[in-house]
């Protein structure tokens, strides 16, 4: 045998890499399939993102899958034909890392469709408005995740302290919300050593204080002021370590925050803001409004939808046991809170409606887990679905083409969230249509 090797060790290297090259090709053609039948199925359906995604050039791109690789939310760009295509624009949600990871610089981060305006207020590269000295950061810009959050929270505030002002104010720096856009504007300030101020109409943690108990956050790495890389295992932090991190931080660094206290609006001064809070006036030289979009949750336009039953966010499953529970949406936000409702102890009786023929909004993570309990019996899922009419103790539910009556204890709607426009242009700031547009060229 030895001898045989050694006799025809040529032949057998080179059969070996015929065989290696053979495999590479037929795994290749196979993800090709698998990618152009994704693609099919999304010119078929004319799904569109949702938030901010990438744009591929495709003169540029070299094919080489580094965009691939990376996405957290899983399989949303794919190589057909030797070029990144996005086949799940439904489930991006804006990450960014495709970006970062392409060597061609082929990747654009956009907002909208050629097909698909989103409203976006206008905003400089460092965050500013049309209004000089008045900043927009996090969501309220229009891009979620809290990596993004924070980064834009640190940029805002940074610019805005390193404008030169004149006369007198109370605060350097105001920020409004004290979400992971305004926690870590106020760390720029402390750092700086600043006169600021955090007004927070509920409580201290923003979005990430209502996400449901135990929720398993996603987020890559930030970069914070004074504290240095936020990192957590594997990327992953329950709400509840989140909220101890950011919280101990507050304590350490004595954030001044005015809890409880909305802001209402503003008015240039000269040289200042006037602003308008649920306790009075401060003044301040520069304004961060680091809202998020939660205060103001996409609804279903129906009547009663103002009944106790109905809410837009769930921070305590615990609270429900043996009861018959609605959710309404199929992305992230609702699946999570439908697999919390339907955990075997509460004794719930859950039913999650979703719009499309599938779950094409969640990650893949999400979507085993919600296909898991499903199969467990614990989670209905209605496709083709949507509530018709809201009553105390039922709900009406068009489901593919028949209206049926359900009992109906709560009801949870996660159909995302609006822009508030009208507030926002009520403070001055241009709201732009964006068809398609770089998000970084917001000039
Ligand atoms: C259910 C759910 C799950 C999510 N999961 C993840 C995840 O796993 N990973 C991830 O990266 N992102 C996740 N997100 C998105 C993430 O939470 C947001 O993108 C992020 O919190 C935005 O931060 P922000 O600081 O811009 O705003 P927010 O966190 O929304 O904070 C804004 C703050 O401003 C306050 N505020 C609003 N209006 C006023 C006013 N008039 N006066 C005073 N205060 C005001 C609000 O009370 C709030 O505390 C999730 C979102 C939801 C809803």
């Amino acid at each position: 045998m030895k001898r045989f090797i050694a006799e025809n060790l040529e032949i057998l290297i080179g059969v070996g890499l015929a065989l290696f090259a053979a495999w590479r090709v037929a795994k290749h053609r196979s993800r090709d399939r698998v990618a152009k039948r994704l693609l099919r199925k999304v010119a078929e359906m004319g799904a569109e993102p949702l938030s901010l995604h990438p744009d591929i050039d495709p003169v540029k791109c070299a094919g080489c899958a580094a965009c691939t690789a990376v996405c957290p939310e899983g399989d949303i760009l794919q190589l057909v034909d030797h070029k990144a295509v996005l086949v799940g624009p439904t489930k991006c949600v804006g990450h960014g890392e495709c970006e970062r990871a392409c060597p061609m610089g082929a990747i654009t981060l956009v907002f909208g469709t050629k097909t698909r305006g989103v409203d976006i207020p206008r905003l400089t590269t460092h965050y500013e408005t049309n209004v000089p000295g008045l900043y927009i950061a996090g969501e309220l810009g229009g891009m979620g995740l809290i990596r993004n959050a924070v980064r834009q929270g640190v940029t805002s505030a940074t610019h805005a302290l390193s404008t030169p002002v004149e006369g007198a104010a109370d605060y350097d720096l105001l920020i409004v919300g004290a979400g992971p856009a305004g926690i870590a504007a106020s760390l720029v300030a402390i750092a700086q050593k600043r006169k600021y101020l955090v007004l927070e109409q509920n409580s201290f943690g923003g979005t990430v204080y209502n996400y449901p108990r135990q929720k398993i956050v996603m987020s890559h790495p930030a970069e914070l002021p004074i504290v240095g890389m936020m990192k957590f295992a594997k990327n992953k932090v329950s709400k509840e370590e989140l909220l101890s991190f950011w919280v101990g931080l507050k304590k350490r660094l004595d954030i001044q925050i005015r809890e409880k206290t909305k802001f209402e609006g503003l008015e240039k001064n000269g040289s200042h803001f006037r602003v308008a809070t649920s306790h009075g006036i401060v003044t301040a030289h520069r304004v961060v409004l680091a809202m998020g979009l939660r205060g103001s949750p996409r609804k279903l336009g129906l009547e009663n939808e103002d009944l106790p039953k109905v809410t837009y966010s769930l921070r305590d499953p615990l609270q429900y046991r043996g009861v018959n529970v609605c959710v309404v949406g199929g992305g992230n936000a609702g699946v999570e809170a439908a697999v919390a409702l339907g955990e075997e102890r509460l004794g719930n009786k859950v039913t999650l409606l979703v719009r499309g023929a599938e779950l094409d909004r969640c990650n893949e993570d999400n979507q085993r887990r919600v296909e898991k309990v499903r199969d467990a019996g614990l989670v209905q899922m209605w496709f083709h679905s949507s509530v018709t009419k809201i009553e105390p103790q039922t709900l009406k539910v068009k489901r593919e083409n028949t209206e049926v009556t359900v009992e109906n204890d709560f009801l949870f709607i996660f159909a995302g969230a609006e822009m508030p426009q009208k507030f926002l242009m009520g403070l001055g700031i241009v709201i732009d249509k964006k068809f398609g547009e770089a998000f970084r060229k917001t000039n």
